[in-house]
């Protein structure tokens, strides 16, 4: 009798003593991923708190299928995490094209795979409708999540200057896209300029704007197709929207019609100290006031952390377990509803037990 009357209380006893904060991960399929190792790693996670896998397996119907299945039977939210405009093998006018008139199709820039579709461009916008909308039938997908969903950096995150041997203090021409047929057409009907021959097309304001336009009206386009099939979507995003994401990559996020936001909080990309992840998502939490979006903050995780004093590569930098602390509490303090790893494999015992520590004192204060 003791028992039934324990086992009738306690949801309400857990509801009302322990809100779960949403923790996601994000991570892919490799070479080695069998339902095995799924199931193995995402009870993993689950033991340490995580509440939902931001999971990467490109447009593969049937390699999500089988993650999301996994997920759902564990109770993890799962989001169908696919690069969006990074693409190839496409069409090549499909692609964008540079102040100096180079196709990301052949000349990418900074790295191979910034092989960037044009956002402006109708058949783009279709596709992309078609491809995450075959995800979004899933029925165990919640959320299709939106990555590389901007325009190449045209200036990049400043600890990334020496690793790439540029110095960018202003708008970089081989990344500055896209000055294709079509979108300067565009733009001059708008506008009645022709940026083609405007020495410098960094000063043009509106020519900025058409372009975060046109990223824009690509995610409300994928929005509307997800949403007419009763499922949601999410999107990664650079930190801002006005401080970082608008002038690097032509992200106005606060416009779109997304459900969750994953702002990269990366602060080591950056140069800049743990607390700044709290500043930062501060900015993103009144930049979508105005609607019913979460921001989970994105946390990116240093696994050499014993000797990050030494790597010089901010891509394998980030969080040591001494300042999970700072970064989560800071997020949550600003108004994030929870927080995202990049990755999980990064995180070592150490980490997980300051993550812990850490949601458990958020728990505790109310947050
Ligand atoms: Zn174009």
């Amino acid at each position: 009798m003791k028992h039934l009357l324990f086992l009738l209380l306690l949801p309400l006893l857990s509801a009302c003593s322990f809100r779960r904060i949403p923790v996601y991960v994000w991570q892919g399929w490799d070479d080695s991923t069998t339902a095995a190792t799924l199931e193995r790693d995402f009870r993993e996670w689950q033991s340490h708190g995580v509440t939902g896998v931001c999971y990467n397996a490109g447009f593969d119907v049937e390699r999500h299928r089988t993650a999301a299945k996994i997920a759902k039977n564990l109770g993890l939210e799962y989001h169908a995490w696919i690069p969006s405009l990074t693409q190839s093998g496409m069409d090549s006018t499909w692609y964008t094209v540079n102040r100096l008139g180079e196709s990301a199709y052949d000349k990418p820039v900074y790295v191979p795979y910034y092989t960037t579709l044009d956002p402006h461009n109708p058949k783009v916008v279709a596709w992309l409708c078609d491809q995450y909308g075959r995800i979004a039938d899933i029925p165990e997908v919640d959320f299709v999540q939106l990555d590389y969903i901007r325009y190449a950096d045209v200036i990049l995150a400043r600890g990334l200057w020496d690793k790439y041997g540029l110095v960018m203090n202003e708008e970089y021409p081989k990344a500055d896209y896209c000055y294709c047929d079509s979108c300067v057409a565009d733009f001059r009907r708008l506008s009645g300029v022709d940026i083609r021959t405007v020495p410098d097309p960094s000063k043009v304001k509106d020519w900025a704007t058409f372009r975060c336009n046109n990223v824009t009206r690509c995610v409300n386009a994928i929005c509307e197709a997800i949403h007419a099939r009763g499922k949601k979507v999410s999107a990664d995003v650079f930190p801002g929207p006005a401080s970082h994401a608008e002038w690097m990559v032509r992200q106005q996020w606060q416009n779109w019609n997304v459900d969750a936001f994953f702002p990269m909080n990366y602060n080591d990309f950056y140069l800049q100290p743990a607390e700044w992840v709290g500043e930062v998502t501060d900015e993103a939490v009144k930049a979508v006031a105005h609607r019913d979006a979460p921001i989970y903050s994105g946390l990116f995780i240093c696994r050499d952390w014993k000797n990050k004093a030494s790597v010089v590569d901010p891509e394998h930098s980030g969080l040591v377990p001494l300042e999970i602390r700072t970064a989560v509490l800071g997020s949550l303090k600003a108004g994030a509803r929870g927080i995202s790893l990049f990755t999980p494999r990064d995180m070592t015992p150490e980490h997980w037990a300051a993550l812990e520590e850490a949601l458990e004192e958020a728990r505790r204060g109310g947050l």
